[in-house]
């Protein structure tokens, strides 16, 4: 199966990880984006299912509509659900272990529901792993689409 996590400057930069399940982008919006450091607790706040097709989205959303502003590919590939139940099950338990291999991003990431409000917040953390790495802001070091090379502020310009 397929993840995405698409940096997105709306009214406020956020990162939003997408992984297909079943036909679909299970998705969140994490203000801070992801760490690689198992000691980050990265919040995570569930946002609506997007249609698969938007996975490879680059752009800028128009003025006026949902979530304006631009939008780059920061990071896709795989992922590999490890958990022995279906990922919708995990979802609706509330606790997700997948192995990403993306071009910035690898290794186990958990993910799990600690309250349900008006959204569900979920936290974010990188699994201890050979991936794992505390000294490193992948960040801030690798700001660029994975697609284009384009950073967000080079779209602004164009
Ligand atoms: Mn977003």
């Amino acid at each position: 199966m397929r993840f995405v996590v698409q940096k997105h400057q709306a009214s406020r930069l956020h990162y939003d990880l997408r992984l297909e399940v079943q036909g679909a982008l299970v998705s969140w919006a994490i203000p801070k984006g992801p760490s690689t450091d198992p000691g980050e607790k990265r919040l995570a706040i569930r946002v609506e299912d997007h249609s698969l097709d938007y996975i490879d989205y680059e752009g800028r959303i128009p003025e006026g509509e949902y979530g304006a502003g631009e939008v780059i590919v920061w990071d896709t590939g795989t992922y590999q659900n490890l958990k022995d139940k279906d990922m919708r099950r995990a979802i609706e338990d509330g606790h997700l272990s997948v192995y990403l291999q993306g071009e910035k991003l690898m290794g186990g990431y958990a993910l799990t529901r600690f309250k349900q409000d008006e959204r569900e917040k979920w936290l974010l953390v990188k699994m201890r792993d050979e991936w794992a790495d505390e000294d490193t802001d992948i960040l801030k070091d690798r700001p660029e689409s994975v697609l284009t090379g384009r950073t967000i502020e080079e779209l602004r310009e164009n």
